[in-house]
């Protein structure tokens, strides 16, 4: 979306109720973080305008949606293909905890949701930073003292921490809307209804450490572990860089789902790894020489 109509709507949303019309292109849906599992969206440009429709038909739908059972949710585990959208009722809420995440580089604020579904089977939900300060916790918990409150999450994504386990992350994509009048909802109330139970509130420490801790190694540890027994596994090694290796190329052209190498493939790119097809993007890879008092090696930076 263009900054002008970002701000377009922005003032739009505040002045209405209605839905609009709007001058727009149509292209190929993006290959990855689809909200809905439609082939074609729209795109909106310097030139779209907006204009307002006063008669709202009252079959238009105001939330889409298409809900992801519990027990599939693992399925979906670092599927960066579509957002999943889940519905249940809310049993904890914690309260905000700074915290450095593996995937940022910086703090960030998360604020963990529990939510049961028809089963009794409970799934976390991760609020990450506007996300997290945006829930409104204590009306909420307020409310579910007298009353089951059914939220619907939608746009978050399945991830599985270590020490943590499986559970789902709201980053901006996520919105969230809790006992709206939706068939899906009304039929879950019913449901949970005879089995209410307060909503839960976490004390959750201010500052958490972090998700997964790094062991400390040499540079010569390092050097002797054997990789295919350590995938996915995290080590840090305090070094000084030795030189910048300025004979390998410091780019390269990358899979947008994947971050691997992306060739030409006619006019456009192939990833050399998932065979996504689509325009490379630049990424950093610069080679360095680095080591301690133990031994040198050869580290790669990606960015
Ligand atoms: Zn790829």
């Amino acid at each position: 979306m263009h900054a002008h109509a970002v701000h377009l709507f922005g003032v739009f949303f505040e002045h209405s109720a209605g839905y609009l019309d709007a001058v727009h292109r149509v292209k190929n849906a993006n290959r990855s973080y689809k909200p809905v599992a439609n082939e074609l969206m729209i795109t909106f440009t310097r030139w779209t305008t907006v204009e307002e429709c006063i008669e709202v038909p009252i079959d238009f739908p105001t939330v889409v949606f298409s809900l992801t059972p519990f027990d599939d949710v693992a399925k979906f585990v670092d599927n960066n293909d579509f957002f999943i959208d889940v519905m249940g009722v809310i049993t904890d809420i914690s309260t905000p905890t700074m915290l450095r995440p593996r995937s940022r580089d910086a703090d960030s604020l998360k604020r963990t949701i529990q939510i049961r579904d028809a089963n009794n089977s409970t799934l976390n939900v991760s609020l990450w930073a506007e996300q997290a300060s945006a829930f409104e916790a204590d009306a909420i918990h307020k409310a579910g003292k007298s009353e089951p409150q059914i939220i619907l999450f939608v746009g978050t994504l399945a991830k599985n921490y270590p020490g943590i386990g499986l559970a789902l992350s709201g980053g901006s994509a996520c919105k969230w809307y809790i006992n709206i009048d939706v068939p899906a909802i009304v039929e879950l109330k019913d449901k949970t209804g005879t089995n209410f139970q307060p909503i839960n509130w976490i004390e959750a420490p201010a500052r958490a450490a972090v998700e997964e801790v790094a062991e400390n190694k040499t540079v010569r540890e390092l050097l002797e572990i054997n990789p295919h027994k350590c995938k996915k596994v995290r080590f840090q090694a305090h070094v000084t860089v030795r030189r910048i290796c300025n004979d390998k190329c410091w780019w390269y052209g990358s899979c947008q789902r994947c971050f691997k190498v992306a060739k030409p493939y006619g006019s456009t790119y192939k990833c050399t790894s998932c065979s996504n097809i689509a325009v490379a993007v630049p990424r950093y890879r610069i080679v360095v020489i680095a080591g301690d008092d133990s031994d040198d090696a050869m580290f790669v930076l990606f960015g």
